[in-house]
């Protein structure tokens, strides 16, 4: 059955029918051509993935478009994120998979800088271009990302989950992360992205944290793990 199992993915590889994904942090002003041109090259290589693409992946084990799926995963909803990247992927017909921080969202502007350098969140070259102070998304602009494209939790705080993080942090940080996305979006988020990656069982109270909060995926370092649910 193993050796089965290993031969049709194998076969799905061949037939380009996978899925990849790529993750950004910042997509800065001054660097947009860059993300332009590589959009362009995924663009001609690659399928966008939504939701339910990738739930019908899972389901049916196939990859059904003709061109390989690529989840462009867009790290801590930074501002430029919005102002530069949404554009573009809109532009080349790709879909965002947006991995938000929601305390960073909610800290006052003046703040912002001083959250991202608490709470390792990378903001380096941010004075060449910023006018107002603020770094963050807005809800607004969040709610605006949801029409088209996916938001997942990246924890409130950008919290790094490991097997000593009390039972409190992990409802904080899991559970929610998760009430306070829908809250402010009226729709479900069902996926996670934990810092540092790790299995889905790596931490097994952190994983019953995400399964009775009721997630239906697990963005790991090189795996997207689907929670049985
Ligand atoms: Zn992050």
């Amino acid at each position: 059955m193993g050796n089965a199992m290993i031969a049709g993915v194998q076969e799905n590889l061949i037939r380009g029918q996978y899925i990849r994904a790529i993750n950004y942090h910042n997509t800065h002003v001054f660097d947009s051509d860059r993300f332009e041109r590589e959009l362009k090259f995924y663009q001609q290589n690659f399928s966008p993935v939504t939701q339910e693409d990738l739930d019908e992946f899972f389901v049916t084990k196939q990859w059904k478009k003709e061109k390989p799926g690529l989840i462009l995963s867009m790290f801590e909803a930074y501002r430029n994120n919005y102002d530069v990247a949404l554009p573009l992927l809109e532009k080349y017909g790709f879909v965002g998979w947006y991995h938000v921080i929601t305390d960073f969202i909610d800290t006052p502007v003046k703040l912002q800088k001083e959250f991202a350098e608490t709470h390792n969140i990378d903001n380096d070259r941010w004075d060449e271009y910023s006018i107002d102070q603020r770094y963050a998304m807005t809800w607004d602009e969040v709610r605006q990302v949801a029409k088209n494209h996916v938001i997942c939790s990246h924890t409130r705080s950008h919290y790094r989950i490991t097997l000593d993080t009390p039972e409190e942090v992990m409802k904080r940080e899991i559970v929610e992360s998760k009430h306070i996305l829908e809250d402010k979006l009226q729709q479900d988020v069902d996926v996670f992205c934990w810092l540092g990656g790790g299995q889905f069982n790596s931490n097994p109270l952190a994983a019953e944290y995400i399964e009775k909060a009721g997630y239906h995926y697990l963005f790991g370092n090189s795996k997207i793990h689907r929670i049985a649910y």
